[in-house]
């Protein structure tokens, strides 16, 4: 290694990976400086009244790129987050969106705070009075900026915002499309809330469904038998490991910020979230080995690792010692550049953030159709789906003389739900993303990874946008 990325900062690494995918591109100089910059970075501080008392708290959003809009991004509240950490984040939604064709520039968001030292009441205070921020110099709105959930935040904090955001918009049609990662109630899409673990698992149903990239690994065709460990229990980490697991996966361990849980025979993912729930700990799980120091889960025996809590987790440190055959990157920026060259040398493969965890961002803009379009999807088309099933089973059974029973029936003649046309098209944007770039990769010998060919197909896609607005020749 030429020189140590560990001290290089999020957003440095970001750009580093940046510049090495774009030496395999053609576009101007100018052009590849306009992609990587922010274009705008609001950082502010405002006032609130607690239940710990009047406190000022800092805030950021940072709108990465222009080049299509509106711009999209999660709310990060973490009272470890610096303006560095949004900028890299927002940057990684404008590579994100442009890797899976979700029409959108990236942006991100954060509160410095930690939620958990808070009443819930505390959080929505700090939540309206932060969207209030957010409307004063016109960060957000339905063509404009549309925040999402992102580590510390979820549904109810999105739920918040949009009716914060409808309260200082009396009458606009669209309000609710100002945000995504809602409750189904308050405007959400069915399948919002679990859609990047399960695009996690899309994304490793098709990495691992290649035999020839499996055999290269020394591994089988296919997710099911593959033994998974993920870091972080919450939103990503917890629903990867259970699709994982619904998909024949055995995952061996998990690991929460109080330590890790092995078991090679296996863990019962609701059972661990249950006994965790009961006991306040992750440890102490019957028949699984006890880890306190969390980080040395990553270096346990496993064929897929998930890191899925934060950023820079594998690094140069801990990158030797890990024995995953695949990094599937479930978290923003969990492998450092220098963690990425060691496992890359010892033919490990990883697959991007960037990639891999664009279920919730895919999701969100499905959501952000159905709240411009004021319809459920399959509102309109499911009983006329399902009648000419109908129909034509009535023809084949006329035709064969052979009956179909009621439950044969009912299965196949279905009309799809909202819940169907999200899964349907999440799995076809994580499946077709996923070979656009690995045929990338597979283009060109000089292409060392994944995540340097999602990074040139990125660029490529943002730089057609520039061009096509004749910003650039
Ligand atoms: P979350 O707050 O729901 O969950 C994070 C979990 O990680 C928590 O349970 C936390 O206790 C745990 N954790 C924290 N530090 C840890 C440590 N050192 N070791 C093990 N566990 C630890 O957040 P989330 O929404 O699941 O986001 C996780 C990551 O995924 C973030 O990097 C986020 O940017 C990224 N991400 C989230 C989404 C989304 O839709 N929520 C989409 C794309 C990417």
């Amino acid at each position: 290694m030429s020189n140590s990325m560990e001290t290089l900062s999020f957003f440095e690494n970001v750009n580093r990976n940046f510049d090495r995918a774009s030496q395999f591109t053609s576009h101007p100089k100018g052009l590849l400086e306009q992609i990587k910059g922010c274009n705008s970075v609001y950082s502010f501080q405002f006032p609130v009244r607690t239940s710990k008392g009047f406190q000022v708290l800092h805030g950021w959003r940072v709108e990465h790129s222009y080049h299509k809009l509106p711009v999209k991004g999660g709310i990060r509240y973490a009272d470890s987050v610096d303006e560095d950490e949004v900028k890299a984040l927002a940057a990684l939604m404008t590579y994100k969106c442009a890797v899976v064709d979700v029409p959108f520039g990236g942006a991100k968001g954060a509160i410095k705070v930690n939620p958990k030292e808070y009443e819930v009441t505390d959080i929505e205070v700090i939540t309206r009075r932060y969207t209030a921020e957010l409307i004063r110099k016109n960060y957000i709105g339905p063509g404009v900026d549309v925040p999402a959930p992102d580590y510390g935040s979820g549904p109810r904090e999105m739920a918040w915002i949009a009716d914060t955001y409808a309260a200082f918009n009396p009458g606009k049609i669209d309000a609710l499309a100002c945000v995504t990662g809602k409750p189904v109630a308050e405007g959400g899409v069915r399948g919002r809330t679990e859609a990047t673990g399960r695009g996690i698992f899309f994304g490793l149903k098709e990495a691992c469904g290649n035999a020839e990239d499996m055999r290269i690994l020394g591994l089988t065709p296919g997710v099911s038998g593959k033994r998974v460990i993920v870091q972080g229990l919450g939103n990503v980490g917890y629903h990867a490991a259970k699709f994982c697991q619904e998909g024949g996966a055995v995952v061996v361990g998990l690991a929460e910020y109080e330590g890790a849980i092995y078991n090679p025979n296996g863990l019962d993912i609701d059972s661990v979230v249950k006994h965790r729930k009961e006991t306040g700990s992750i440890l102490k799980f019957p028949g699984a080995k006890d880890y306190p120091n969390t980080l040395e889960s990553l270096e346990l025996d496993c064929d897929i690792l998930i890191p899925a809590a934060l950023e820079r987790q594998i690094t140069e440190g801990n990158a030797p010692r890990i024995k995953a055959k695949i990094i599937a990157e479930g978290a923003n920026g969990p492998t450092t550049a220098d963690a990425e060259e060691i496992l890359l040398k010892k033919g490990v493969m990883v697959i991007p953030d960037m990639y891999l965890n664009a279920g919730g961002v895919t999701v969100s803009y499905f959501e952000w159709l159905k709240n411009l379009s004021h319809v459920r999807f399959g509102r309109m088309d499911k009983r006329f789906e399902q009648s000419a099933f109908d129909k034509m089973l009535h023809a084949l059974e006329q035709a064969t003389g052979k009956t179909f029973s009621e439950s044969e029936r009912n299965q196949i003649a279905k009309g799809a739900d909202e819940i169907d046309l999200v899964n349907s098209g999440l799995e076809e944007t994580m499946t077709s993303a996923y070979n656009q770039i690995r045929e990338i990769w597979k283009s060109d010998s000089r292409i060392p990874d994944l995540r340097t060919a999602a990074f040139i197909s990125a660029i490529n896609k943002v730089a057609t946008a520039y061009i096509e607005l004749g910003i650039f020749p």
